[in-house]
C-alpha cells in the first residue's frame, strides 16, 4: 500500500544543556524491517525517535529516509509517523473522527476522510466501534485507534515509543502480535522502542541495544542474543551468566550450564538459591571470586538429583557455549 525506503541515522546527536542524550550514534535500518531500540530507562531512546520523527531537534549529524535529508523538515512532511505511549486521543472526537484529525487539518474532505478512516479502522478490526468515543473503549481498543491515526498518513516508518506499556501483561502479548502482524501486511518499517528484552525478542528483525546515549550493539535478534559483545548486552537481554575466569571474560547462557556432583564439572560452586519455574529449576550457586552463576535444571533432572541451598555442585558447560564478551 505505501512504498518503503531505507533510514539512515548519521552521527545523530542529542543534547540537552550541557547533558548528551544521543551521542553521535549511526544506523542503517533497511526497508520494511521490524526494528526493537532496546535498552534501559535513560539511555537515549524516546530523543533518538523523536528525532526521526521531528518532534525534537537535531543538535548534529542527520536523518535520511530514501535519500532524503529529512533532519530539519516538519514531522508532516517526513513520511514518518509516531505512535505515543499515552494513546494522546482527542476525547471529544468519535473513533473515525480522531483517525481522520490528521486529513482534516490537510483540508482533505469529509467524504474522502471518512472512507480512508474507515480503512484503517477495518484494518485494526475497529469498524463496529468507529460512532463511539475514546473513553467508551478499553485500553487495548484505544491503542487500535492510535495505531490508525498514525497509520492513516501512510508513512514509510511507523515509530512507536514503548506502545505496550499501558497494557494489562496478557493484553500485551495479544497486541504484539497484532502489531507483528500489520508490520508484515503494510510492509513498511516499524521502530518499536522498548526497555523489554522480551517484547524486543518477540517482536524484531533487528535489535538495537543502547546504552549510555550509544548503540552497544545492533543485529538480527538471534545473534544479539546468542552472540553478546559485552557484558552489558548478555546481562541485558537476560538468560546469560558473565563470569571471570582466569582465561577471561565470558557469556554463558543459562541454558547451556549442567549442574553436576562437585568436583565433576569446569567450577564449583555454592547452592545459593534453588527457584522452581515450571519447566526449569534455576539453581543459582556462587563461585570462585564472589560471582553468581545460575544454571536451568529440566524439572525431571532435579527431581532425580535434588540440591539443596549450601551444597556444592559442579558446574559444567560446553567449550562452544561460552562466548568472549568485553567488559
Ligand atoms: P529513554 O527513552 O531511553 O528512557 P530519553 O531519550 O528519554 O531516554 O532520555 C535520555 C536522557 O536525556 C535522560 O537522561 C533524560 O533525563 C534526558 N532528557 C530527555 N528529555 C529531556 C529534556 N527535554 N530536557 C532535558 N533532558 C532530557
Ligand atoms: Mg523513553
Amino acid at each position: 500500500m505505501t512504498e518503503t525506503s531505507d533510514l539512515e541515522l548519521v552521527s545523530l546527536t542529542k543534547r540537552y544543556g550541557d547533558m548528551t542524550a544521543v551521542d553521535a550514534i549511526s544506523h542503517h535500518f533497511k526497508p520494511g524491517v521490524y526494528a526493537c531500540l532496546l535498552g534501559p530507562s535513560g539511555c537515549g531512546k524516546s530523543s533518538t525517535l523523536r528525532m526521526i520523527a521531528g518532534h525534537e531537534d537535531v543538535t548534529g549529524g542527520s536523518i535520511v529516509l530514501g535519500g532524503r535529508d529529512i533532519s530539519y523538515l516538519p514531522p508532516a512532511k517526513r513520511g514518518t509517523a509516531m505512535m505515543f505511549q499515552n494513546y494522546a486521543l482527542f476525547p471529544h472526537l468519535s473513533v473515525r473522527d480522531n483517525v481522520a484529525f490528521s486529513l482534516r487539518m490537510a483540508g482533505v474532505d469529509k467524504t474522502e476522510r471518512h472512507k480512508r478512516a474507515d480503512e484503517m479502522l477495518e484494518l485494526v478490526e475497529m469498524t463496529s466501534l468507529a460512532e463511539r468515543k475514546p473513553d467508551q473503549l478499553s485500553g487495548g481498543q484505544q491503542q487500535r485507534v492510535a495505531l490508525a491515526r498514525a497509520l492513516i498518513t501512510r508513512p514509510q516508518v511507523l515509530l512507536l515509543d514503548e506502545p505496550l506499556s499501558a497494557l494489562d501483561p496478557f493484553l500485551r502479548i495479544r497486541m504484539r502480535a497484532e502489531l507483528k502482524r500489520l508490520q508484515r501486511e503494510l510492509g513498511i518499517s516499524f521502530i518499536h522502542v522498548t526497555h523489554g528484552q522480551d517484547e524486543a525478542l518477540a517482536l524484531a528483525d533487528e535489535i538495537i541495544v543502547m546504552n549510555n546515549a550509544k548503540i552497544e550493539q545492533a543485529g538480527a535478534a538471534r545473534d544479539v542474543y546468542n552472540t553478546p559483545k559485552t557484558a552489558f548486552v548478555a546481562r541485558f537481554m537476560g538468560g546469560h551468566n558473565v563470569l571471570h575466569l582466569p582465561q577471561g571474560l565470558i557469556a554463558l547462557r543459562s541454558d547451556e550450564m549442567r549442574i553436576t556432583n562437585e568436583g565433576a564439572g569446569k567450577i564449583d560452586g555454592r547452592v545459593v538459591g534453588v527457584e522452581y519455574q515450571g519447566t526449569h529449576v534455576a539453581l543459582t550457586a556462587k563461585v570462585a571470586g564472589d560471582q553468581e552463576v545460575t544454571g536451568l535444571m529440566p524439572d525431571s533432572e532435579f527431581l532425580e538429583t535434588p540440591k539443596d541451598l549450601g551444597e556444592v555442585v559442579g558446574i559444567n558447560w560446553e567449550d562452544r557455549a561460552a562466548h568472549p564478551v568485553s567488559a
